[in-house]
C-alpha cells in the first residue's frame, strides 16, 4: 500500500479551505459530514460558503495568507482553481505541518479522499491509490446496495446499548448476541422502518442476559473453500468464515480466501494432504466438536466441496455424537473447476452422460475399483488424487478395455497462479505425467465417448422414420 486508510478524528477540530468557489465548497459539503470547524482562506465566498459563515459553522479569513494560517490544522484542502497559487498555498500548508489534499495535482498531496459510504457511524472508505476511481465508484454502488439507508441509526442505537449488553450478557454470549442483534430480527424490523420494535427486540434479549435461542450455542460449519480462487467462494462460505470465531484449515486451501475471515478469528492449520496427514482425522473430529462445544463458530474449511473426498462423514458423525449442531456449505469442486478453466463441458450430448468423480487413491486394504464401470462408453471420468497412481491408472483401464487412444486432460492447480493443462492420449498416461512433472493438486479426465450411432441411422433410414411416426 502505498497510502494507509485511518479514520481522524474531528470533532472540534479544524480543516482549512483555501478557495471560494465551487472546488472549496465540494470539499466543504464533505468536511460538512464531520464536527470539523471549517475555515476559508479566500478574497470572496461563493453564496453557499458564505451562508455557512453567516450561520458560525464557518469562519472567512479575506487577505494574505501566511503559514500561520494553517497552523494545528486538522487537515488543508487547496483549492483555488489556479494551479500556481494552489502550489504555493500546499508549501505554506506543508511548513505548518499540516496533512495536505490539493484538488487535481495528486503529486502534491499528502492525503486523498476516499470514496464514501456513509451510515454514520458506519463509514466505509474506499481507495485505489488514484489507479482507477472508476473501479472505486462501482465498489461504491455495491456497497450502497448492500447497506440499507437506516443502517447508521441502527448501528448507533446498537452502540448506545453496549453498555447494557456488557453488563447484563455475559461474555461468552456477546459475540453471538451482537450476531443476532446485527443479522436477525432487530435489524431486520429497524430496516422495514420498525424502530421501536427493534429496540424492544434488543432490550429484551439484553434482560435475559443474550440472543434469544443463539445463547452460548456453538456451530461446526463444513465450508466448501472450492479450488483456490476466493472468487469461487459462495456468498454463503464467505458468510460463515467473516463470522467464525476460529476456522480450522488444511493444505489446498489458498491462503487468499483465509483473508475473507475475520481479522480476529483464530486460524488452526490442520496440514491434511493427501497420503500425508500432519493432524490425524480423529484428532481434528476431536478438537472441531471441543470448539464448537465451548459455544465457538466453528469453520472446518475444506477445499472445493466438502462432500466430495472431504472426509465430510468422519466431522459429521462426530459432531452428531455429541449433539453439536452441524451443516455444510456446499463449495465448487476440483473438477467443475478444471473443466470451466478448459473451456469444456463435462457432459457432450450424445457422447457422455455421465460424469463419474472417482479417485486414484483408495483406503489401504479396499478392493480395487472396479475401472470398467466406473469409466463405461459415455463416461467423463474426473479422477481425484490421480497423479501418483498415473501407471496403476492407466493399466487398470487399458486392462477393462477404455481404448488407449481415448482423450485425457490433466488439469493441475486449477484457478490458482499455478494453474496447468497437459492432454495426451490414456495409453500415454503415466509417461506424460512422468515426462511433464505433472504435480498434485491435479484433476485428470479420461473422456470415453459413447459409440457414435448415425452410421447405423443412416444405413436405416426407414426405421428411423418408423420410430419417430
Ligand atoms: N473436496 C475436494 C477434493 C479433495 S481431495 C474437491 O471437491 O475438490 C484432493 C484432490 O482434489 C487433489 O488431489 C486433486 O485431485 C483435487 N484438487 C483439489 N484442488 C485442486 C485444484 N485447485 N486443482 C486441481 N485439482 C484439485
Amino acid at each position: 500500500m502505498k497510502t494507509f486508510p485511518m479514520f481522524l478524528a474531528m470533532a472540534g477540530r479544524r480543516v482549512v479551505i483555501a478557495g471560494g468557489g465551487e472546488q472549496a465548497a465540494q470539499k466543504a459539503r464533505l468536511m460538512l459530514k464531520t464536527e470539523a470547524k471549517l475555515v476559508f482562506l479566500a478574497e470572496t465566498l461563493e453564496d453557499e460558503l458564505a451562508a455557512l459563515v453567516a450561520s458560525g459553522r464557518a469562519e472567512h479569513h479575506a487577505g494574505g495568507v501566511s503559514v500561520d494560517a494553517f497552523a494545528g490544522a486538522a487537515l488543508a484542502f487547496i483549492a483555488t482553481g489556479c494551479p500556481g497559487r494552489d502550489a504555493a498555498l500546499a508549501g505554506l500548508a506543508r511548513a505548518a505541518g499540516v496533512v495536505v489534499n490539493v484538488v487535481d495535482q495528486p503529486g502534491l498531496c499528502d492525503a486523498y479522499t476516499p470514496s464514501i459510504v456513509d451510515r454514520d457511524p458506519l463509514v466505509v472508505a474506499i481507495g485505489t491509490e488514484g489507479a482507477a476511481p472508476v473501479l472505486a465508484r462501482q465498489v461504491k454502488t455495491r456497497m450502497e446496495e448492500m447497506l440499507e439507508p437506516r443502517l447508521g441509526d441502527f448501528v448507533a442505537m446498537a452502540g448506545r446499548m453496549r453498555e447494557a449488553v456488557a453488563r447484563r450478557v455475559p461474555r461468552a454470549g456477546r459475540r453471538a448476541f451482537w450476531r443476532w442483534a446485527f443479522s436477525e430480527a432487530p435489524r431486520r424490523l429497524h430496516a422495514s422502518g420498525a424502530e421501536r420494535e427493534a429496540a424492544s427486540a434488543l432490550k429484551q434479549a439484553i434482560a435475559a442476559g443474550g440472543a434469544p435461542d443463539v445463547q452460548g450455542e456453538g456451530l461446526i460449519s463444513l465450508v466448501g473453500a472450492g479450488p483456490g480462487a476466493r472468487d469461487l467462494l459462495t456468498l454463503r462460505a464467505v458468510q460463515r468464515l467473516q463470522e467464525a470465531d476460529v476456522i480450522f484449515y488444511d493444505r489446498l486451501v489458498d491462503p487468499e480466501v483465509l483473508e475473507l475471515a475475520r481479522r480476529d478469528a483464530e486460524r488452526v492449520f490442520v496440514g491434511k494432504e493427501v497420503g500425508a496427514c500432519a493432524w490425524p482425522q480423529e484428532r481434528i473430529d476431536a478438537v472441531i466438536v471441543a470448539a464448537a462445544r465451548k459455544g465457538r463458530r466453528v469453520v472446518r474449511l475444506k477445499s472445493g466441496d466438502p462432500g466430495i473426498f472431504g472426509r465430510a462423514t468422519e466431522e459429521l458423525a462426530a459432531a452428531r455424537a455429541q449433539g453439536v449442531t452441524v451443516e455444510i456449505v456446499p463449495g465448487v469442486t476440483a473438477a467443475s473447476a478444471a473443466g470451466a478453466a478448459m473451456g469444456r463441458s463435462l457432459t457432450e450430448r450424445g457422447e457422455t452422460d455421465r460424469v463419474v468423480f472417482a479417485t486414484g487413491t483408495c483406503r489401504e486394504g479396499d478392493a480395487a475399483p472396479d475401472w470398467g464401470a466406473i469409466c463405461a462408453p459415455g463416461t467423463t471420468l474426473a479422477l481425484y488424487m490421480g497423479v501418483r497412481k498415473a501407471g496403476e491408472i492407466e493399466h487398470s483401464l487399458l486392462c477393462a478395455g477404455v481404448p488407449g487412444g481415448s482423450e485425457v486432460e490433466i488439469v493441475c492447480s486449477v484457478s490458482t497462479a499455478q494453474e496447468r493443462h497437459v492432454a495426451c492420449r490414456l495409453d500415454r498416461l503415466a509417461s506424460t505425467v512422468a515426462g511433464q512433472g505433472v504435480k498434485n493438486p491435479a484433476i485428470i479426465f479420461v473422456r470415453h465417448p459413447k459409440p457414435r450411432v448415425e452410421a447405423l441411422d443412416a444405413a436405416q433410414p426407414a426405421r428411423r422414420l418408423a420410430v419417430a411416426g
